[in-house]
C-alpha cells in the first residue's frame, strides 16, 4: 500500500499530521537522568538503554526508514517523507534516533554495494536499533589524511584476520558492527589497497577503549584489532573497492547524499528562539539584554544567517542546481551551518557574562550549563566528517577548480 502511495502536498500533509499526532501522544518520559546532546556523547549504560528503546518505539510505529524498502523492513514510501518525520521530531524535541551511523551512513552503504544477504542480514536491525554500528575509519596516524590508514586485514581462507588501531570511533563502547576500513593490499597504491568490511564487534580480538572528551562526557573510545577474525563474507564491495565506498560513505555523513533512513535532525536543541529566550532572561543594568541594541543586532545577523542558510539547502532540491557538482551545496551548508552554531553557542555564553565561565555541574550556571556543553560540543561538528579546512580545501580544489594544496 504505502508503496504505491501517489506523492502530493495533501497526502504529505496528511502524513505529517500522523506523526505529529503519534509523537505528541508518545513522547518518551524523562529519563530521569541528563541526556547527551548528541549521539556522539552517550556516555553511560542507562543513556543507551534510554535511546535505544526509544529508536525502537519510533520504527515500530512506522517512522524510521520510511523511504527505504520494504523487503529491508522499510516503509517504501517515496522520497520527501523522511523529512517530515525529522522534521516534526525536532519540532516537538523529543530525542535523537541513537543508531545514527546505522541509518544515515552504514545502511545506505550496504543498500547501495551490498549483496541481497547482506541487505537482509543488517537493514532491519540496524533500522530497529536493534543493532548499533560505529564507524571505524581513524587512526591515530589517518585522520584527514584517511588513505594512510595502516589496519591491515588479512584473507585466510574463508575468514579475514584484522590487526590494527582506530581512534574516536563514536559508540564503539556500545556497537555490534562496525563500518570498517583496512588495507589489504600493502603493496597497491595507497588509495588502491583499502576495502571495506561490515565487521562484527563483539568477537575475540577486538578490545574497546573508551575516552573522555573535553565536555567531561564519554562517547570517543579507541578500538584495538589484535588477529580479530570474522567470515569472508563480510566483505563489502569488492576487495581493493574500499576508498570508492568509504568516499560514498563520507558522502552521505557530509550530507552530499541523500538516503539516510532518519535521524539526522535535532542534534542539538538550541537555536536562535533559544538564545532570544536567553537574551530576554539575562538582566544587564537592571534591564533584560534582548532590549540592548547591539545584543538585537547580534541575534538579527544570527536569524539572517540561518534563514540564508534554510534557503541555500532547499537549492539542493533543484535537480539542475545539483547535477554537476552534487557535493558543492550540501559541503558548502556542512562549514557554514557548523560554524554558525559555533558562533550562536558562543554568543550564548558570552551573554551570560560572568556566569558564562560556568559549566555543567556548577549550581550557578545558567541553564545547568547547558549553553557551555553546547558550545564546547560544537566543535564535534566542525571537526567530524572532515574539518572545515578540509571540507574547504575540498571545494576549493573540486569545486571551484583551484591548484591542489598537495
Ligand atoms: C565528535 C567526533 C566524532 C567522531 N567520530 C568518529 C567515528 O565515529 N569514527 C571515525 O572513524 N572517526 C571519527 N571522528 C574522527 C574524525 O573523522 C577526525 O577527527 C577528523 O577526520 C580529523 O582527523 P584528526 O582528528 O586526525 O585531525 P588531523 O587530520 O590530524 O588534523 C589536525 C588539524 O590539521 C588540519 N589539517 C589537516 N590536514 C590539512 C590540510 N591538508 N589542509 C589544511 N588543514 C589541514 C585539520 O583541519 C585540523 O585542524 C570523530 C571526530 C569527532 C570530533
Amino acid at each position: 500500500m504505502a508503496q504505491e502511495e501517489i506523492f502530493t502536498q495533501e497526502a504529505l500533509d496528511s502524513f505529517r499530521a500522523e506523526v505529529r499526532r503519534w509523537v505528541e501522544q508518545n513522547r518518551p518520559p524523562d529519563p530521569g537522568f541528563v541526556l547527551p546532546q548528541t549521539m556522539l556523547s552517550v556516555t553511560t549504560d542507562d543513556q543507551f538503554t534510554y535511546l535505544r528503546d526509544w529508536q525502537a518505539k519510533v520504527y515500530d510505529a512506522g517512522f524510521v526508514g520510511v523511504e527505504w524498502p520494504v523487503e529491508y523492513g522499510g516503509g517504501g514510501r517515496p522520497r520527501g517523507y523522511q523529512r517530515v518525520v525529522d522534521q516534526e521530531m525536532s519540532r516537538a524535541g523529543v530525542p535523537f534516533l541513537i543508531n545514527l551511523v546505522g541509518l544515515a551512513w552504514a545502511g545506505p552503504v550496504i543498500l547501495a554495494y551490498g549483496t541481497e544477504a547482506q541487505k537482509q542480514r543488517f537493514i532491519m536491525k540496524a533500522l530497529r536499533a536493534d543493532e548499533i554500528w560505529c564507524q571505524g575509519f581513524s587512526e591515530p596516524s589517518a585522520g584527514s589524511d584517511l588513505a594512510s590508514l595502516q589496519t591491515r586485514a588479512v584473507r585466510n581462507g574463508d575468514e579475514w584476520a584484522v590487526s590494527g588501531h582506530k581512534v574516536w570511533t563514536s559508540l564503539g563502547r556500545y556497537a555490534h558492527q562496525m563500518i570498517l576500513l583496512a588495507r589489504t593490499d600493502p603493496d597497491a597504491q595507497k588509495h588502491a589497497g583499502i576495502s571495506f568490511f561490515l565487521a562484527p564487534m563483539k568477537i575475540e580480538g577486538i578490545e574497546v577503549a573508551p575516552l573522555t572528551k573535553l565536555t567531561g562526557e564519554g562517547g570517543f573510545n579507541q578500538i584495538f584489532f589484535d588477529d580479530a577474525r570474522f567470515p569472508a563474507e563480510r566483505l563489502l564491495g569488492q576487495e581493493g573497492q574500499g576508498w570508492e565506498i568509504a568516499l560514498a560513505t563520507l558522502g552521505f555523513e557530509r550530507g552530499a547524499s541523500d538516503g539516510a533512513a532518519g535521524g539526522r535532525s535535532d542534534v542539538y536543541s538550541y537555536d536562535i528562539g533559544a538564545l532570544i529566550e536567553l537574551a530576554r532572561e539575562t538582566v544587564r543594568d537592571g534591564r533584560p539584554a534582548l532590549e540592548d541594541p547591539s545584543v538585537r543586532d547580534r541575534i538579527a545577523r544570527f536569524a539572517t544567517e540561518a534563514v540564508a542558510m534554510r534557503f541555500s539547502r532547499l537549492r539542493t532540491r533543484i535537480p539542475g542546481l545539483v547535477a554537476d557538482r552534487p557535493m558543492a551545496l550540501p559541503l558548502m551548508a556542512k562549514v557554514e551551518s557548523s560554524e554558525h552554531l559555533q558562533r550562536l553557542a558562543d554568543y550564548g555564553c558570552e551573554l551570560q557574562g560572568y556566569a558564562g565561565s560556568l559549566t555543567k555541574g556548577d549550581p550557578a550556571a545558567v541553564d545547568e550549563g547547558e549553553w557551555q556543553r553546547f558550545y564546547l560540543n560544537t566543535y564535534s561538528m566542525t571537526i567530524a566528517g572532515g574539518t572545515s579546512e578540509i571540507v574547504r580545501n575540498i571545494l576549493g580544489e573540486k569545486v571551484l577548480g583551484l591548484p591542489k594544496t598537495r
